[in-house]
């Protein structure tokens, strides 16, 4: 059983945002099928076998009903926690969404390449916006005729009032796309003719024709992000390059630094490429390690005293502190029973402790505690702050409440239900 505690660096707890149909169950597929063979946790090596995986999750509906799954993605030879929290996006605030939101640090906002920006693509910004989440976008479908990135991207600023950050550039369009210029790295990333699943992509030089079109981009990028970014921003007025990694570091500032708060403009890193097609996923992995938060670079989540709304408590993500943990979904496993989905904000919970329902004021037994996995559950002994995990064993704990440390008692979910956001045409 796993005891070790997570670097919580390497944790993202991110959700897949979408207007229906843009791809959120593709994208979401692709990545479980992506980190599952970049981790071997199936037995997953060649095309058949790929299939076959792939069907029997479709049948099971493990991406579409489970709340919270944990994947692996390497970059740089470093290892990646990925949970991917879902979040029932078509619909405007609900308790649901709220506090499938609330759960999640970063986002990654899917755009169907020929449709755009859409009304519910508004509606998930919004979101975002209310829960100070910061976003990367991918331009889905750029496979179908009349698909056109850049048209998507001129819809975040107009429809979104966003200020993209273009990081890539297609290359080839409709059904001759076949990979992206990586604006940072100033490298092709191209997919063969055919792609399978999982197949990796190649990574050449700047196709010639597209050389102009890249530099004129690659500028662009590192304008957008001196615009938000001091040091960026003396490197361009010494009329010096910032080197991948200078870059990476400030788009990642600037991503984490952009919550969507009232009056301030949301940056956004923007990535395209095809999910049904297995073109532009891996990347987009790549793109949510880099520059989507950790817990650690969340603020400290506050909750108040049972005995006094008025009595702010803070909880760090750290182990140190006393255990702070919100139940966001109950769910009914077919081999498990009743399983409850839980965020660790603070402290450790061990699998058989007892612990305080601190709205209920009723005590709970904890019994396993699973990670999640797209084709497997693993059972852990332990779960420390920042992470996402799903427990048996509770018997009166509904979602919203906060399970903690019984010396220590706090209420993370406030009551108040947040008023709804008016849409904008
Ligand atoms: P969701 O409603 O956002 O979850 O969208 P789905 O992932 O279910 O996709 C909606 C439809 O679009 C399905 O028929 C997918 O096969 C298709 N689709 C998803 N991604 C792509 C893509 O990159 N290219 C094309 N041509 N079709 C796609």
């Amino acid at each position: 059983m796993a005891t070790t505690s997570l670097d919580l660096a390497r944790v993202r707890n991110i959700g897949i945002m979408a207007h229906i149909d843009a791809g959120k169950t593709t994208t979401t597929e692709r990545i479980l099928y992506y980190t599952g063979m970049s981790y071997k946790i199936g037995e997953v090596h060649d095309g058949a076998a790929t299939t076959d995986w792939m069907e029997q999750e479709q049948e099971r509906g493990i991406t579409i009903t489970s709340a919270a799954v944990t994947c692996h993605w390497s970059l740089d030879d470093v290892d990646n926690t990925i949970n991917i929290i879902d979040t029932p996006g078509h619909v405007d605030f609900t308790v649901e969404v709220e506090r499938s939101l609330r759960v999640l640090d970063g986002a990654v906002t899917v755009f169907d390449g020929v449709a755009g920006v859409e009304p519910q693509s508004e509606t998930v910004w919004r979101q975002a916006d209310r829960y100070g989440v910061p976003r990367i976008c991918f331009v889905n479908k750029l496979d179908r005729t009349g698909a056109d990135f850049f048209r998507c991207v001129d819809m975040i600023v107009d429809r979104l009032g966003a200020t993209p950050l273009v990081m890539q550039l297609p290359i080839g369009a409709e059904a001759g796309f076949k990979g992206v210029v990586d604006l940072v790295r100033m490298k092709a990333l191209v997919w063969s003719e055919e792609t399978k699943l999982g197949e990796m992509y190649d990574v050449v030089d700047i196709p010639a024709d597209l050389q102009d079109q890249a530099e004129e981009w690659h500028g662009k990028l590192v304008e957008g992000v001196a615009e938000n970014d001091e040091e960026i921003m003396e490197l361009y007025l010494e009329g010096e390059e910032p080197s991948p990694e200078q870059l990476t570091a400030a788009i990642r500032r600037v991503t984490l630094a952009s919550t969507g708060a009232e009056g301030s403009i949301t940056v956004t890193p923007v990535f395209c490429g095809t999910a049904f097609k297995n073109k532009g996923v891996q990347p987009l992995l790549d793109a949510v390690v880099r520059y989507l938060p950790s817990p650690l670079d969340v603020e400290a989540v506050e909750g108040h005293s049972p005995r006094d709304a008025e009595q702010v408590i803070l909880r760090k993500p750290s182990e140190e502190e006393p255990l702070a943990a919100l139940a966001f979904k109950i769910a009914s496993d077919p081999h498990l029973g009743k399983l409850t989905f839980i965020r660790i904000y603070s402290g450790v919970l061990t699998a058989g402790a007892q612990v305080q329902n601190s709205v209920k004021e009723k005590k709970e037994r904890i019994g396993k505690i699973y990670r999640m996995h797209a084709n497997k559950r693993e059972e852990i002994d332990r779960v420390g702050a920042g992470d996402i995990v799903a427990v048996m064993g509770l018997k009166q704990t509904t979602t919203g409440e906060t399970l903690c440390d019984p010396g220590n008692p706090v209420i993370l979910e406030s009551m108040d239900f947040p008023a709804p956001v008016i849409e904008v045409a």
